[in-house]
């Protein structure tokens, strides 16, 4: 296997991201890393503008040129919102294997993602190697906290489905612990939920569900009723928004200890982590001691919100979060809706190497540089 700190001019750009993705993935001192994904950033961006002509006007109005670029910080993300305004794909339609959609919440349209086959399978195995890291790499029976229905089984998938498909790569059995009622609702079938734990609690076992409906459809309905289970080896990986349960006082660590209460596992076995629809494969898991890294193909990027600058550890920002999974789409370098705090680099106590946040809030609403006219239209002249 090719070692990443040693790319020569003789490894393509394939190459590269290849060995980014197979390698350890928390074991380089950031400034190495960041020299790493900027070299890679620079080839990979540039191809992506030729397939995608609204991201190259982007990319050549926005900061300096890409041969320029020496950090990560120097490649301009793209608003992700961008993905909901325009259709951004930097491949022909023939070769779109995939279409993601981000679940769209009433009156905005959804992101609509173009995966292609490189991304597609970059993306299924950068997944495998974070999770290996966070849950080790042998398969087990997998509870699925959500319906059937959510996982769809045509070409289009949402953000729900491509979360519980990518974590199946670790399952030997596959149960999903919910049914979808006739009003849409889901709602929690505790045979099946109760025979599953019988047969697999004393060993291990993975589950996931998207955090509020854990939440909300699982453990609050489980302590209502007062069923308890019995998976000392159990291990739970959630997602998705905090914003409901921080509007109900529900702190993470409350979460992890009623979720613990009620599987009967260690509140520490539940693991949070941040991903979006926009950048599939590249997930932000909690380590033991609560804080979220980046894998070695990805980074974040916190930026003072007025000034874009990255921000200093212990500083609060709007998080990017910048990949080089994405070859069919202008996914590389994403500005997020969402806030975080730097917390340090290179000195997590769990070992981990790189820069380490967490995540505080959504931001309502952010005014990036780049607005929609410079993929609008072709206004010569306009700077956006
Ligand atoms: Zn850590």
């Amino acid at each position: 296997m090719a070692d990443p700190t040693e790319e020569g001019p003789d490894m393509t750009l394939e190459d590269r991201v290849t060995a980014l993705i197979s390698g350890e993935q928390f074991a380089m001192p950031q400034r190495e890393k960041d020299a790493a994904l900027a070299s890679i950033m620079g080839d990979l961006c540039a191809l992506v503008a030729t397939g995608c002509p609204q991201y190259g006007r982007f990319l050549s109005r926005l900061g300096r040129p890409a041969s320029d670029w020496t950090s990560l910080a120097d490649v301009p993300p793209l608003p992700v919102t961008m993905f909901k305004k325009f259709a951004l794909s930097a491949v022909p339609e023939e070769q779109v294997v995939r279409e993601l959609h981000s679940s769209s919440t009433t009156g905005q349209s959804p992101s609509r993602i173009f995966i292609d086959k490189t991304t597609a399978f970059r993306q299924a195995r950068a997944l495998v190697s974070i999770l290996k890291d966070a849950i080790g790499g042998a398969r087990r029976p997998y509870l699925v906290l959500d319906v059937p229905e959510s996982v769809g089984d045509g070409d289009t998938l949402t953000a729900r489905g491509a979360a519980i498909r990518g974590i199946g790569n670790f399952a030997s059995s596959t149960t999903f612990a919910m049914r979808q009622g006739g009003d849409g609702s889901v709602n929690p079938d505790w045979d099946v939920v109760s025979a599953f734990f019988s047969e697999h609690g004393d060993q291990p076992v993975l589950l996931f569900g998207f955090t509020f409906i854990v939440w909300s459809r699982f453990v609050r309905e489980a302590e209502e009723h007062g069923h308890r289970f019995k998976a000392p080896h159990a291990q739970l990986l959630h997602s998705g928004g905090w914003k409901k349960l921080t509007a109900e006082s529900v702190s993470k660590a409350e979460f992890n200890e009623r979720t613990g209460a009620v599987l009967g596992m260690p509140a520490t076995a539940a693991l949070d982590f941040y991903g979006m629809v926009e950048q599939v494969g590249t997930v932000f898991v909690d380590c033991p001691a609560g804080n979220k890294h980046a894998p070695a193909f990805a980074d974040i990027v916190i930026r003072h919100p007025h000034t874009l600058e990255p921000v200093a550890p212990g500083e609060v920002g709007i998080i990017e979060v910048a990949s080089v999974l994405p070859t069919s789409y202008p996914g590389q370098a994403l500005m997020t809706e969402d806030q975080g705090e730097l917390l340090g680099v290179d000195d997590c106590p769990c070992g981990r190497l790189g820069q380490y946040f967490r995540f505080t809030s959504r931001v309502e609403r952010v005014e990036v540089r780049g607005c929609g006219d410079t993929f609008a239209a072709k206004r010569d002249g306009a700077t956006p």
